[in-house]
């Protein structure tokens, strides 16, 4: 799949030092520092292309574009790979009850959430892979599966077997009975006839009548969503032998962390016998007005319609950084008008002749990103600055600011 246009980022002036990058990890529950390397390897859940992009999911690729610039900022490679589920439930769903065909569907939401990725700033993954074109690599991982015997059929569909992994469930820390609840609201099917467990996951969805279906060893179907991320992760982020973990981060939106997370995690596991992330990184929700924003209450906020409506969309970037990534937030005018009002006094204290000093603001902008992303911290940093600016400070470049802004924000002035 072809991922969309790069965006240039400003080098950082070697007077700053950039300490190491500390995130919250999901499954130990606390702050950890990554280790320093020369490459990570990053995972990011995409999205199934129907009603892109809204804000929620803007949020998401906007948190994990704040970590690959700042480690692209201390100098290392950050392999990014990002997944689109273009075959799901969900999109024949929607294609079907719009009258329209599922491909169109697929087709014209990818090239949306394209648009709204460029006009967001968010850096491209190196390898943006649909599932179609991943299905090779899903039966690969399914051979890989079935040799250390965690597979099993129901009628022509292949199920994978949790209780095959000791770990299983330790995770995403949910107790039995949430597990199951969660799995049966995020498209799982815990009452087939036929399963071990209830909370085991289709990996192979034999043809069904008038659905797509590709060739594979098991037969004519298509693949299971989580093992579409396990297959592609692995194949395009080739984990170093010598590393414990996998890879270094997985990430998405918190609805992610279980099951679609614990599955993949699961998997991997037990293909490469080593733990999948060394950090698990997820991104709050966003609501509307007080509540929760979901496809089924039409009260979605979609990028490209603000964008539409004149919004200027580093301004949408600078409302979304205005909170703190891992908290569930509400969108409001409110917050959209707070972010225009502070974009005009930047912009306005940038263009001055005589700025007031940026040094300390910029080590204030890295050492918050640097602790857990807090953009917040990072904008209050910037608000100080502006006042000092406007009550007539001097001794600062107006141009060494923006570029920072540029390169650890990725809002371009
Ligand atoms: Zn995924």
């Amino acid at each position: 799949m072809r991922s969309w246009p790069t965006v240039a980022i400003p080098d950082v002036d070697p007077k700053y030092t950039l300490p190491k990058l500390t995130l919250k990890d999901t499954l130990s529950g606390t702050k950890k520092a990554l280790p320093t390397k020369n490459l990570y390897r990053m995972y990011v859940c995409g999205i199934t292309p129907y009603d892109a992009t809204h804000l929620g999911h803007a949020a998401t690729y906007l948190t994990f574009d704040l970590i690959n610039r700042y480690l692209r900022a201390t100098g290392a490679e950050v392999r990014y790979v990002q997944n689109i589920t273009d075959i799901d439930d969900p999109l024949l769903e929607r294609a079907k009850r719009d009258g329209i065909d599922w491909e169109d569907l697929a087709h014209s939401q990818i090239e949306l959430f394209r648009s709204d990725m460029v006009n967001l700033h968010i850096l491209p993954p190196e390898s943006y892979i649909g599932a179609v074109e991943a299905i090779p690599l899903v039966t690969e991982a399914i051979e890989m599966l079935k040799e250390v015997h965690t597979i099993y059929s129901v009628d022509d569909d292949l199920y994978f077997s949790v209780r095959s992994d000791a770990e299983f469930g330790t995770r995403s820390h949910y107790s039995q009975v949430e597990m199951q609840e969660i799995f049966s609201q995020r498209g799982g099917d815990p009452d087939r006839v036929g399963k071990k467990d209830v909370l085991d996951c289709l990996v192979w969805l034999a043809a069904r009548p008038g659905e797509p279906s590709w060739p594979s060893p098991f037969g004519a179907g298509r693949p299971g969503w989580h093992i579409e991320c396990s297959a592609i992760a692995l194949a395009y982020l080739k984990p170093e032998p010598a590393d414990d973990y996998a890879i270094d981060i997985q990430g998405g939106g918190s609805d992610l962390i279980f099951p679609h997370h614990e599955m993949g995690a699961s998997q991997v596991a037990m293909m490469t016998g080593k733990p999948y992330a060394q950090t698990y990184v997820h991104a709050g929700m966003v609501g509307l007005d007080g509540e929760k924003m979901s496809k089924s209450k039409g009260n979605l906020v979609f990028v490209s319609k603000l964008v539409a409506a004149g919004v200027d969309p580093m301004v949408i970037r600078l409302a979304l950084l205005s909170a703190a990534y891992g908290r569930d937030r509400m969108w409001t005018d409110a917050v959209l008008a707070e972010a225009t009002a502070r974009m005009a006094r930047l912009q306005s204290a940038l263009s001055r002749n005589e700025v007031a000093p940026t040094k300390e603001c910029i080590a204030l902008i890295i050492a918050s990103l640097a602790d857990n992303l807090d953009s917040p911290r990072a904008i209050k940093a910037i608000d100080s600055w502006i006042e000092q600016t406007e009550s007539g400070l001097t001794g600062g470049s107006s141009g060494e600011l923006s570029r920072a802004i540029d390169t650890f924000l990725g809002i371009a002035i």
